[in-house]
């Protein structure tokens, strides 16, 4: 579209470069007059009874031939990073590689195929998929119980919280505060507000975990319990842990513990073994299975025996004559009492069941443990690879778990955490986490995960290295960092604070940047 472009792409005639291509929106491309297949002549009667309905004026729609549309989406999607491109070393979000044998389980018929209101005698084989997944995340974690409907960690987050309220009020003991730590994530204490709960913050200590003092300090007969990410979002194991669960157990309240980083400690720790009363899983973390940019995730919430009988409808139950059977609805003694409700239409996320029971089959419990062996092995070759070249605040308290975390103290004066970061794109790798966890100055997170090799590894961290002489040698191009993608650096505060949704004429609100404004650089 050549408006927003700086790049490389500004100084070709086409607007491309190279193989770089350039593309414009879609309602730029398509005129009206053309069109990808032959529609019937319009019938000149409409029926009376709809005739008040029709169209007066074009739908003003692009339309474009078929091979017109198939590049605009191809061009499209070469303009994304993949982590089938390349390492998405994005702290906090486990992006690791997908094995295809999970795609191929995914796309049998019978899993893939299947409707969730089909009789259920006809989908057995899904309940079986669904009920053997159910049994490894329980034994995996040591704990009684599993909620497999959750979409996302953060509703299971609120699944595992909405579950912890019914319990209290059941004993007749509803409290209103819900602690979290500093350096939690930022769902943490979305879901705690969002479940009527006021947020308190335990600060953390010196060396990046939960302050146990401080927590024991502020428990008492309001708190309804505590959300920790344990591994945190330091990229530490709260030893705590176990300590935390009984100071909290001992002043009646409950203990969630945030599981998304489940990668580092898997067929390692058992969560149920410190204490834990509820934890969610992201399986499009842990187990592989894909997710970034909005697509299916799937938050299963494992549950103590305390919380187990308020678990949310549906759920798998094997009757009497060993089928499995979806039970729907509250009321019947075997269909938990107790249960705080539904949270989902549908019973959870097939797909996703799939290809994490699929990557539990193919690497078995000794697989497992190594995934999280060698993912913490990676974060720690990072770590220790570049902590002379960056600050790395709790280096010295010994190994980090999956990720290794660096603050900017060591960049010179002007240069900023965003610039190594916007370097990284020129490099030809998505950049880390930035500016999160919000305990450490300018943040970067970096999350390997186990499916790295060294030889990667080794050549993210030599593009890393280069990033940080560059700052230090006082290389100001940095500060302008992109300059090989097609866009350059984007003010991003204002493009959120302003999108731009619809690309011209009346819906454009007075004073939206254009593209060109917040594309320059
Ligand atoms: C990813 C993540 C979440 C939220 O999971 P979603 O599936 O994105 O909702 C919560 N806590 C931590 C620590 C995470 O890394």
């Amino acid at each position: 579209m050549g408006e927003g472009g700086t790049g490389p792409a500004a100084k070709t005639a086409s607007g491309d470069a190279g193989l770089a291509l350039e593309e414009a929106l879609i309602f730029e491309l398509g005129g009206t007059g053309k069109c990808g297949v032959d529609f019937d002549e319009e019938p000149g009667d409409v029926s009376p009874s709809l005739a008040k309905f029709a169209r007066k004026a074009p739908v003003d729609l692009p339309s474009l031939t078929e091979p017109e549309a198939v590049r605009h989406y191809t061009r499209l999607s070469r303009q994304n990073y993949a982590i089938d491109l390349g390492p998405f070393p994005l702290g906090s979000c486990t992006m690791k590689h997908n094995p295809r044998l999970n795609e191929a389980m995914a796309r049998l018929p019978g899993f893939a195929d299947i409707h969730p209101l089909q009789p259920m005698d006809t989908v057995q084989g899904a309940f079986e998929v669904i009920e053997q997944l159910a049994n490894w995340l329980c034994k995996l974690t040591g704990m009684e119980a599993v909620a497999m409907s959750p979409k996302a960690g953060a509703h299971g987050e609120l699944c595992g919280i909405l579950a912890i309220r019914a319990a209290l009020e059941a004993r007749g003991d509803a409290r209103e505060v819900i602690l979290v730590p500093e350096s939690a994530h930022g769902t943490n204490p979305a879901t705690a507000a969002f479940a009527g709960y006021r947020v308190e913050n335990i600060p953390a200590t010196k060396d990046g975990r939960v302050n146990l003092q401080a927590l024991r300090d502020r428990l008492g007969p309001d708190v309804a319990g505590v959300m920790i990410t344990n591994p945190n979002t330091c990229g530490l194991f709260e030893r705590d842990m176990k300590a935390i669960s009984d100071a909290v157990h001992a002043a009646g309240g409950l203990v969630y513990c945030d599981g998304a980083n489940f990668n580092a400690i898997v067929g390692k720790v058992r969560p149920g073994d410190l204490g834990v009363d509820a934890m969610h899983i992201n399986l499009h973390k842990t187990f592989s299975t894909p997710h970034g940019g909005g697509g299916p995730g799937s938050g299963p919430v494992v549950l103590s025996e305390l919380l187990a009988p308020f678990a949310p409808i549906p759920f798998v139950r094997r009757d009497e004559k060993g089928r499995l059977r979806m039970v729907e609805e509250r009321g019947a003694k075997e269909h938990l009492p107790q249960t705080f409700g539904r949270m989902t239409a549908f019973h959870g996320q097939m797909g996703m069941f799939t290809r994490a029971l699929t990557y539990m089959l193919s690497h078995g419990v000794d697989g497992l443990r190594q995934v999280a062996e060698d993912a913490v092995l990676n974060a720690n070759y990072v770590l220790r690879s570049l902590e002379g070249d960056l600050d790395a605040p709790f280096a010295d308290a010994g190994p980090c778990m999956h990720e290794a975390l660096f603050s900017d103290d060591n960049l010179p004066e002007g240069f900023s955490t965003l610039d190594i970061a916007k370097g990284l794109i020129d490099e030809g790798f998505h950049p880390m986490t930035v500016y999160f966890p919000l305990v450490v100055h300018g943040a970067m997170l970096v999350e390997p995960t186990e499916t790295e090799s060294k030889a990667g590894l080794d050549r993210f961290i030599a593009s890393m290295k280069s990033l940080t002489a560059r700052a230090k040698a006082g290389d100001e191009s940095l500060k302008s960092a992109p300059h090989y993608a097609p866009r350059r650096r984007l003010d991003e505060t204002r493009a959120a604070r302003k999108p731009v949704l619809t690309y011209k004429g009346e819906g454009v609100p007075p004073g939206t940047p254009s593209l060109s404004e917040i594309g320059g650089s």
